[in-house]
């Protein structure tokens, strides 16, 4: 089957956001003596678990993206018991740092190249709109599109399926002549299957007991010219 239209998920399928975070993180906690109070791979470990939770609950809209942003750093400060004074300024610091950090996957960049002079395509993303606007910025996605699709304007995020009926309506081809290219199983391929569209799952970010499940995408690939290749057939 040929798509008419490709939707791209942003983070860890174009853009690399784990070592951007990794990179981010590591630069923080050189920067703050309070965190060195604890080891890195301690200080990581509690950050990262108390983001998922919050961004769960942000996800079901339990809280906004003031309290997830603010608490994150604190939270994970208090759970230590390291001084969170300074946590505010340590956020705040972390999404500076972070944007430094902004680089393409292995391959994507040349990837995308090469679908978007045969194909329309366009992002859809989670997360929030500040973020992600400087991302499709500094990437230069503009060049290729201006069909972006950031959840935090739609009001919910994937795998909900109002993001996936605004992106249908803004492709304007029929649900199954849309491919989504992305790397999470719940967000994307779960949520663009609902939705009627073919999906792409880029597994490099994935487990594999996850990949061998019986309900998987139409295509699955861990390096970018295999999607290309498999785009051409
Ligand atoms: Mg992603």
């Amino acid at each position: 089957m040929k798509p008419e239209f490709i939707y791209f998920d942003l983070d860890n399928t174009l853009l690399d956001h784990s070592s951007a975070e990794s990179d981010a993180q590591k630069a923080i906690y050189n920067s703050y003596p309070e965190l060195q109070t604890v080891p890195i791979e301690e200080w990581l470990k509690a950050y990262k678990t108390l983001n998922q939770q919050l961004w769960l609950q942000y996800q079901k809209g339990e809280i906004d993206r003031y309290k997830l942003q603010r608490n994150r750093f604190k939270g994970s400060m208090q759970v230590l018991g390291i001084d969170s004074t300074r946590s505010e300024e340590i956020g705040a610091d972390y999404m500076e740092q972070y944007r430094k950090y902004w680089n393409w996957l292995d391959g994507a960049k040349n990837a995308f190249d090469t679908i978007c002079e045969k194909y329309p395509v366009g992002i859809i993303t989670n997360g929030f709109s500040e973020t992600q606007q400087k991302k499709i910025e500094q990437m230069g996605l503009s060049d290729y599109s201006n069909t972006f699709i950031i959840s935090e304007e739609v009001g919910v995020m994937k795998p909900h399926q109002k993001v996936f009926d605004v992106a249908t309506d803004k492709a304007g081809v029929s649900r199954d002549k849309i491919l989504y290219v992305g790397d999470s199983y719940t967000s994307d391929i779960v949520g663009g299957r609902n939705a009627g569209w073919k999906t792409a799952w880029y597994t490099a970010f994935s487990k594999s007991s996850e990949v061998n499940g019986d309900l998987t995408a139409d295509f699955l690939f861990k390096e970018f010219p295999d999607l290309v290749t498999y785009l051409n057939s």
